[in-house]
C-alpha cells in the first residue's frame, strides 16, 4: 500500500514528470522539504515513519536521533508500470549497498550515529544521507533532526518567519494527564499557526518492544480519539492520515504554483518544434508525407551541395 503521505498526490506529479519527459527534458518537479523539530523524544522520528509507513527509523525513550538524518524518498516504477514492487534503501556512507531489510536500515543508522559521536549520548551535525527507493512514496525529503533539549514557548512565539510554514504536531496525546486534553491547543487559542494543529498518537515505547505494526497503530489512533468526548467535532485535525492530508494538500498547492512555469515552458518548445516544423515544408504523419519530408531534406542537401561545389568551381575559375 502507498504511504499515507504523497498518496493522493502520486498521481499528479507522475503525469507532469511524464510531460517533462515527452519535453526530453531532465528536469524534474522539486518538492518541498518536510522537517521535523522538537524537543527530545517528543516523537519526530515516530511521526515521519508513520508517514513513510515503515519502520527504519531509531526511536526510544534516550536521545535516538543523535545526527541528523537526510531521507530522500525516490519513487520507482511499479510491476504494473514495467517496474518491481521493491523497496530498499540506499547510504550516501555505503554506495552500492542495497538494504531490503528495514530494521537492517535502522540498525545501520545507529552503528553509523555511534561511530560519529560515540556510544554516550553525543549529538553530531554531520547528516547521514538515506535514500528509500519504492513505487509507493512521492519524491520529497524529509529531514529527521536531533531533538532540541527544550522548546522555548514563552508568551510570544519567538520565531515569526518560520510560524508561516509551520505545521503543529501535537504528539502523545495518549499519555497526558488525565483530566487535561489538546483541544485549546488544536484550535490555535494557545499559539495560532497559520497552517493549524494535528493531533496524533504513535506507538509507544510498549509497543515497539511488542513489534506492533504501524497499521495496528493507525487502527489503535483512531479507536483512541473516537472515545475521547473531548475531540469530538476536531476529526479534520486528529491522527497520521490527516496530517499526511494536510502535507499533501500543501504539496499540491506547491505543485498549482509551479504550473504557469511549466506551461510556459512547454508552449515555447511547441512554438520551437512548429517552427523547426515549418523549415521542412508541409508534412504529414502518413508515408507520403514522410516521403515528402525526405524529398525536401534531400532537395536542400542536393542544393546546399551544389551550391557549395558552384563555389568551388567559381573559386577555381576566378583562380
Ligand atoms: P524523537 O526523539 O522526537 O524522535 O522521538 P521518538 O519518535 O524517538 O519517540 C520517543 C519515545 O516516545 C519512543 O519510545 C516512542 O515509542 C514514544 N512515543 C512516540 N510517540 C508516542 C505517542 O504518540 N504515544 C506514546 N505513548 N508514546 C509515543
Ligand atoms: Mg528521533
Amino acid at each position: 500500500a502507498a504511504s499515507p503521505l504523497g498518496s493522493s498526490v502520486i498521481p499528479i506529479v507522475n503525469k507532469l514528470q511524464d510531460i517533462f519527459a515527452q519535453l526530453g527534458s531532465q528536469s524534474t518537479i522539486e518538492l518541498p522539504q518536510v522537517a521535523v523539530v522538537g524537543s527530545q523524544s517528543s516523537g519526530k522520528s515516530s511521526v515521519l515513519e508513520a508517514l513513510v509507513g515503515r519502520d527504519f527509523l531509531p526511536r526510544g525513550n534516550d536521545i535516538c536521533t543523535r545526527r541528523p538524518l537526510l531521507l530522500q524518498l525516490l519513487q520507482t516504477k511499479s510491476s504494473s508500470d514495467g517496474g518491481s514492487d521493491e523497496e530498499w534503501g540506499e547510504f550516501r556512507h555505503l554506495k552500492n549497498k542495497r538494504f531490503y531489510d528495514f530494521s537492517e536500515i535502522r540498525r545501520e543508522i545507529e552503528a553509523e550515529t555511534n561511530k560519529v559521536v560515540g556510544e554516550n549520548k553525543g549529538v553530531s551535525d554531520q547528516q547521514i544521507c538515506l535514500k528509500i527507493f519504492s513505487p509507493n512514496v512521492l519524491d520529497i525529503t524529509l529531514v529527521d533532526l536531533p531533538g532540541i533539549t527544550k522548546v522555548p514557548v514563552g508568551d510570544q512565539p519567538t520565531d515569526i518567519e518560520a510560524r508561516h510554514r509551520t505545521i503543529g504536531v501535537i504528539t502523545k496525546l495518549d499519555i497526558m494527564d488525565r483530566g487535561t486534553d489538546a483541544r485549546n491547543h488544536l484550535l490555535g487559542k494557545t499559539i495560532p499557526l497559520r497552517l493549524g494543529y494535528v493531533g496524533v498518537v504513535n506507538r509507544s515505547q510498549e509497543d515497539i518492544l511488542l513489534n506492533r505494526s504501524i497499521k495496528d497503530a493507525l487502527i489503535a489512533e483512531e479507536k483512541f480519539f473516537l472515545s475521547r468526548p473531548a475531540y469530538s467535532g476536531l476529526t479534520d485535525r486528529l491522527g497520521i492520515p490527516q496530517l499526511a492530508k494536510k502535507l499533501n494538500q500543501i504539496l499540491v498547492q506547491h505543485i498549482k504554483a509551479l504550473l504557469p512555469n511549466l506551461k510556459s515552458r512547454i508552449s515555447n518548445a511547441l512554438f520551437a518544434t512548429a517552427k523547426e516544423y515549418e523549415s521542412y515544408g508541409d508534412i504529414t504523419e502518413s508515408r507520403a508525407g514522410q516521403g515528402a519530408l525526405l524529398l525536401n531534406f534531400l532537395t536542400k542537401y542536393c542544393e546546399a551541395y551544389s551550391s557549395t561545389l558552384e563555389g568551388k568551381s567559381k573559386e577555381m575559375s576566378t583562380s
